[in-house]
């Protein structure tokens, strides 16, 4: 597929274009996506795949590979030099499907997008292919020029495509032609060094990630899949000259004497900083990944916190291009995901404070790990399934806001039977619209028939029903109920027992929820976004 007016141009094949692109794939949007390598990254970067990637990876359809292929990770573990106190970030008790951090490389990552990209959904990625020049008129218009050279050719090529997706990373040649601003701070001269190696005398088990922390130094020692172990350390100075230097050796011997170092299979040298665009969004010119954000690697979230955007904004541009919802869906990407970038940052940093902040008293950064909730509050941030728009979710007047679950939270998921899950149910590409039912009253079917039905006829490919109930005895208008006999669906969603509707946006976050008697409100609120087919 390659035209020069595609309705979406992605610029950049790393973690997030790939996920866009698979994303617009799955619903047949035309798209084209330009990488300027002339092929695949073979260096491993990014390391873990946390629970909320799962689930998305799930929802991709993907996640089979990266569970047959990584290391399953219980958390991080904190080692301080001189104490014997040993906190934990714990993630075996988290309520996912996925309770653990996957250790996988970022190529083999990249591999299996690019895998489901190329061959379930048809879409090529094209190589040495470079925008070198990105242009938006008054109409947002956007005219970009692209240089090709290798095995693609030699030549320019110029695209008008209808929308321009900037996954091109932290140097993003889009936002740097746009003028849009890339503001933050520094981490005074923090330069981390790592590897990839095989190590020997290692006793830690394969199964956490280990911290060790000095008051001037930082290790981090994890098992990837094979027989590496990567390690990082972290230094102050210039990064120019750092690069030169061997710092793990001595690092690994403070913190671990016994340990020996084989040859590496992959060393790099780079600075962090944090940054964040001042807006995701020019006229039909979307920042997504580290193009729109970075920050600190403590904890590990960087393309786990990419991943989401290209989430949350794939499906409401879908629906747009298909005139199934509103332009005006298209604002809430950057209402919603700038405030999680914000939390991302503050969580990063917490952390960071902890491992990194080198100088500071250890008995401080100790005790940081002792104040109440910080573990609880740690894991669900770092894993991902913290991240929510409550608030953020514009909702017609009258709308209860005492849920708990509340409109804005990820679904959660729980087993309805032994071949069920709720998660599974919302494995498509539309809303869902779950109706759940504690109690089965002819009342309560009647009113959820009459919203159900009008909401089918109006929205045929953008909502799906599905009535969850203790027990049916027929189908029920067509759809064939799902039998929750230990009402465990209203029970996790906490439903008044007079039923409920609850509406699950394509990105499995609760979009609205509602009474049964309350059904005009969700169909105000569908009609917001959403356009009648009828
Ligand atoms: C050493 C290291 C370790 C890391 N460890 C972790 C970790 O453990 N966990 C974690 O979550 N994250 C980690 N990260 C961060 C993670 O790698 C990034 O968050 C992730 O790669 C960002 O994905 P992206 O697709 O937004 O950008 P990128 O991966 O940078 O992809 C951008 C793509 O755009 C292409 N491009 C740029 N300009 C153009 C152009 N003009 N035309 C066409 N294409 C262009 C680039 O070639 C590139 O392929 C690590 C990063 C590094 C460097």
């Amino acid at each position: 597929m390659s035209t020069s007016q595609p309705a979406v141009l992605i610029v950049g094949a790393g973690p997030t274009g790939l996920a866009f692109a698979i994303e617009l794939r799955r619903r047949q949007i035309e798209c084209r996506i330009i990488e300027r390598r002339s092929g695949p990254s073979d260096t491993s970067r990014a390391i873990t795949v946390h629970a909320r990637t799962l689930e998305i990876l799930e929802d991709m359809g993907v996640v089979e590979r990266f569970l047959h292929g990584g290391v399953r990770n219980d958390g991080y573990q904190f080692n301080f030099l001189g104490s014997d106190m040993k906190p934990n970030l714990d993630y075996t008790r988290l309520p996912t499907r996925y309770p653990y951090v996957c250790m996988f490389n970022q190529n083999e990552t990249e591999k299996i997008l690019r895998d489901h990209l190329e061959h379930d959904l048809g879409l090529a990625i094209e190589w040495d292919t470079e925008l070198t020049a990105i242009e938006q008129d008054s109409n947002n218009q956007v005219t970009v020029t692209v240089q090709r050279s290798g095995s693609a050719g030699t030549g320019t090529e110029t695209i008008r495509p209808l929308w321009v997706i900037g996954c091109d990373g932290i140097h993003s040649p889009v936002r740097e032609a746009l003028e849009f601003k890339y503001e933050g701070s520094e981490y005074d001269g923090l330069v981390m060094q790592m590897i990839d190696v095989q190590l020997g005398n290692f006793s830690g088990t394969d199964h956490l990630l280990h911290y060790h922390i000095s008051k001037d130094t930082f290790l981090m020692i994890g098992k990837l899949s094979g027989p590496n172990h990567r390690v990082l350390v972290s230094a102050q100075g210039d990064v120019s000259e750092i690069e030169q230097q061997d710092l793990i050796s001595p690092i690994v011997k403070l913190h671990l004497p016994d340990v020996e170092i084989g040859e590496p299979d992959w060393k790099t040298t780079w600075e962090i900083w944090i940054r964040k665009a001042d807006t995701y969004r020019k006229g039909h010119v979307f920042l997504c990944g580290e193009s729109a954000h970075v920050h600190s690697v403590a904890g590990g979230q960087g393309w786990n916190v990419c991943l989401q955007d290209a989430y949350n904004l794939a499906w409401k541009l879908a629906l747009v291009i298909d005139e199934r919802a509103r332009p005006e869906l298209l604002d809430t990407y950057e209402r919603e995901r700038e405030p999680v970038t914000e939390q991302v940052i503050a969580g990063s940093t917490a952390v960071h404070e902890i491992i990194l902040s080198h100088g500071g008293g250890l008995e401080e950064r100790m005790a940081l790990t002792q104040t109440d909730g910080w573990q609880d509050d740690a894991v669900a941030r770092i894993s991902g399934l913290s991240y929510n728009y409550r608030d953020l979710i514009e909702v017609p007047d009258g709308t209860r806001s005492d849920y708990e679950p509340a409109i804005g939270d990820r679904l959660p998921d729980t087993e309805i039977s032994p071949h069920l899950r709720l998660h599974q149910l919302i494995a498509h590409t539309r809303y869902t619209l779950l109706i759940v039912l504690p109690v089965c009253s002819d009342e309560a079917l009647g009113s959820a028939t009459e919203v159900a039905v009008a909401l089918s006829a109006r929205y045929p490919w953008s909502v799906r029903v599905e009535l969850i109930a203790p027990d049916i005895p027929h189908p029920w208008s067509g759809i064939l109920p799902i039998a929750d006999p230990h009402g465990r669906v209203a029970s996790l969603l906490n439903t008044s027992s007079a039923g409920e509707f609850v509406l699950i946006r394509p990105d499995g976050y609760i979009g609205y929820r509602c009474p049964l008697e309350d059904g005009a409100r969700l169909e105000a609120f569908l009609a917001t976004y959403l356009i009648s087919q009828r």
